[in-house]
């Protein structure tokens, strides 16, 4: 077994390919629904929302799908992304256990958003959109969408999450830099907007907010579309270059994971990572154990209904299977931005149901002193969404202390923390509130699901 710590892998080896794991489940997804007929939702409900591209990508059963040409050579800006061994972590916490992470803050925005916000772009610009409109809670999908229709020529509205807007500013200025139009939301520029602030002016926003806003926009105007940056099948499958990468990546170390952990806001991040291991999962019956962190404020995984519900608040989306904490759920303002979202990706959701995967919630406050211990030995500052990872591993690490078993586990550090260092301030300040869960605002939230059978 090799003694570094880097594992480069050349351009040329860079994986030419996404995986696509719809080809590998062993019971198929529930499709998404139209909202007024409850049928299945065709290519043509969505054709206003997506260019075609994506919309065949988002139903497809092909196991590889190719990258394109133009999409490979702007990934190669910051692909390969390195994987490291944490050799200086694993003594710190004087663990048997062998610990990996790939690290995704190595792209121009600083996470592994780039990865579909730039095959996004490039479809869209295929088939001739003028305008994108999009949301944000952080800011990481906002710059990094920014970032790449600055790349296509392609105009931009990003519809910012209030409490991040107020606290984040440099995220702004990053899109306005790429010269994107940001706005806070609950803005008054939009009907659905509009109606929220009507009943709490004082709102803090969020993601399912955001998201009615941006759709409002894009369904108005035929030369715009919309776009996501989590949660949706083809979103989650463009994440899976950072897995394929990985596999190579594993081989070269000559190691093989035993646990796989990640983040999991809309369950992106994670997906790129862990699907194409739990691929090889299904197809050679490896016992591979998976993990996504999730904050205890808005455990979607851990303590969500898995039924039909809004991918928004206003309730202008498909309606998609998933584990969900009910669409008019307003998140607590932590300062995981990324991972206020009240539902999860449907491929994710039933992965866990069909128990492929396992979940776990944690409390800011440890997952900051995760990313603080994390940062002191390995010298990356991660993302305080990614710190929920690093939790994750840390406990994986020190399970293995206690059973004495030297297993390997994997982890995707999918962001860098240099935008955020107000919430680390918080945290050294003793200011951060340990997350609440908001037992009443959820069962009023999960009441109002859309009663479907
Ligand atoms: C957006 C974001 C997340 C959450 O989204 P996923 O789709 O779950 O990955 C997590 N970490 C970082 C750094 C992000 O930017």
């Amino acid at each position: 077994m090799s003694d570094r710590i880097k594992f480069f892998l050349e351009e040329s080896k860079m994986p030419k390919t996404w995986y696509n794991i719809a080809a590998d489940l062993p019971k198929p997804l529930s499709p998404p629904l139209h909202p007024g007929t409850l049928k299945p939702v065709g290519p043509d409900d969505l054709a206003p929302l997506f260019p075609m591209a994506l919309i065949g990508q988002e139903v497809s059963q092909d196991k590889e799908i190719e990258i394109p040409g133009p999409v490979r050579e702007i990934y190669k800006q910051w692909r390969p992304s390195p994987l490291y061994r944490a050799r200086k972590l694993e003594k710190f916490l004087d663990t048997p256990a062998k610990v990996y992470y790939k690290y995704e803050g190595v792209s121009p925005t600083g996470s592994h958003k780039p990865n579909t916000a730039v095959a996004q772009a490039f479809y869209n610009k295929e088939e001739g959109t003028k305008k994108i409109t999009t949301e944000t809670g952080a800011g990481q999908w906002g710059s990094s969408l920014a970032f790449a229709c600055s790349i296509f020529g392609i105009e931009l509205d990003v519809y910012m999450v209030k409490v991040s807007f107020e606290q984040k500013p440099y995220r702004k200025l990053i899109m306005q830099t790429y010269g994107a139009r940001c706005v806070s939301s609950p803005s008054s520029e939009t009907e659905s907007g509009k109606a929220i602030l009507a009943k709490d002016p004082n709102t803090t926003g969020s993601l399912g907010i955001a998201i009615s806003e941006a759709v409002e926009m894009a369904a108005k105007d035929k030369n715009t579309k919309y776009s996501l940056g989590s949660v949706l099948n083809h979103v989650l499958m463009h994440q899976t270059i950072i897995g394929n990468e990985t596999l190579l990546q594993m081989e070269m170390a000559g190691d093989y994971p035993d646990i796989l952990v990640g983040c999991t806001g809309g369950g992106s991040n994670f997906s790129g990572l862990v699907f194409p291991f739990l691929g090889k999962k299904f197809r050679e019956k490896i016992n591979t154990r998976v993990i996504a962190c999730e904050p205890k404020s808005c455990p979607s995984l851990t303590k969500g209904k898995y039924v039909y519900d809004f991918g928004d608040t206003g309730r202008l989306t498909p309606l998609v299977k998933m584990h969900t904490l009910g669409s008019q759920f307003i998140p607590p303002a932590t300062h995981s931005g990324g991972l206020r979202y009240h539902g999860m990706a449907p491929m994710v959701s039933h992965l866990k149901e069909i128990g492929a995967i396992e979940a776990k919630a944690y409390g800011q406050k440890e997952c900051f002193e995760a990313g603080v211990n994390f940062a002191r030995v390995e010298g990356i500052v991660p993302a305080p969404e990614a710190t929920h990872a690093v939790k994750g591993a840390i406990e994986a690490a020190l399970e293995c202390k206690k059973n004495g078993k030297g297993k390997t586990i994997l982890f995707n550090l999918c962001g860098h923390g240099h935008f955020d260092m107000k919430a680390y301030g918080d945290y050294f300040d003793n200011k951060l509130e340990e997350d609440k869960y908001d037992e009443a605002g959820i069962n009023k939230a999960l009441e109002e699901l859309p009663k479907i059978a």
